[in-house]
């Protein structure tokens, strides 16, 4: 269902004011974690000022440690669900497990399958039963067969508003977080009609690599970016090294302006 056997035109995934597919650039930005009202408001005034479409921020942390910041849970969703009332932005958020997902259907609009569960079978069986569009991380490790088949498992159960995101994978490389595979997106929308988008923040790790992948992901055809943006990245509960400053987000989007218009 996924493939472009299956579907020739490409797919536009339509959420509120945003699409995702279509002609223009989407840009999703916002924190890693929502951390306290203060910091997600500031966030979605300021990647909304910028022209971002979508606010990212997640409520359920599927974190390396037990003992990291774990999020927010439901008072997470909340704040987003007002970030969005006072901005206009769409939102996207991070659902881990069922109980995540039963939340999160209430107070967002786009539900992300993150990295570490690309392959749990049956959370893309629920969300594909959701009726949410889904933002669907590559895995850690998973081959672009594997992705495009946790892509089918949602399209199979119904739903067909799926965004691919490539947010790097492991390699042998131990200098940035992840290794950014670009070739996957001209790749992956030769094989499929879905839209796929390209997280420069947790594939390199480091905000000062975010711009030059952010800029050569639209120059190989992305349809979008995933940019974690903090009001202040040093105090960060969660990923504040590859965190841009809000100054950083605006002049970044000055430049991808440019690189897509010249695409
Ligand atoms: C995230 O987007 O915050 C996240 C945890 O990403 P990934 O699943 O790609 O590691
Ligand atoms: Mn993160």
């Amino acid at each position: 269902l996924v493939s472009r056997e299956a579907r020739e035109e490409n797919t536009v995934v339509r959420v509120g004011n945003a699409a995702i597919g279509g002609d223009g650039l989407a840009v999703c930005a916002g924190p890693c974690a929502v951390e306290s009202r203060e910091q997600l408001l500031e966030a979605a005034r300021m990647v909304s000022g910028a022209g971002a479409v979508m606010l990212r921020g997640g409520a359920f942390k599927p974190r390396t440690s037990p003992y990291s910041f774990q999020g927010l849970e439901e008072e997470g969703l909340r704040l987003l669900a007002e970030a969005a009332r006072e901005t206009g932005l769409a939102t996207v958020t991070e659902v881990v497990d069922e109980y995540s997902l039963n939340l999160a259907v209430q107070y967002v609009d786009v539900l992300q399958i993150g990295a570490r569960n690309m392959q749990n079978f049956r959370l893309l069986q629920m969300v594909g039963r959701s009726g949410k569009p889904v933002l669907l991380k590559r895995g850690l490790s998973a081959t672009v067969e594997e992705w495009l088949m946790a892509a089918e498992y949602i399209m199979s159960e119904g739903n067909g508003q799926i965004i691919l995101c490539e947010r790097g994978i492991r390699t042998f490389e131990q200098s940035t977080r992840n290794t950014l595979d670009l070739s996957a997106v001209p790749l992956v929308k030769s094989l499929s009609h879905l839209p796929v988008i390209v997280d420069p923040s947790h594939a390199t790790g480091d905000r000062k690599l975010v711009g030059p992948m952010a800029r050569a992901a639209v120059a190989a055809g992305a349809d979008g970016l995933l940019i974690e943006v903090h009001p202040d990245p040093g105090k960060a509960l969660c990923d504040g090294p590859q965190s841009l400053t809000p100054a950083q987000f605006a002049a970044l989007m000055e430049e991808l302006r440019a690189v897509a218009a010249a695409v």
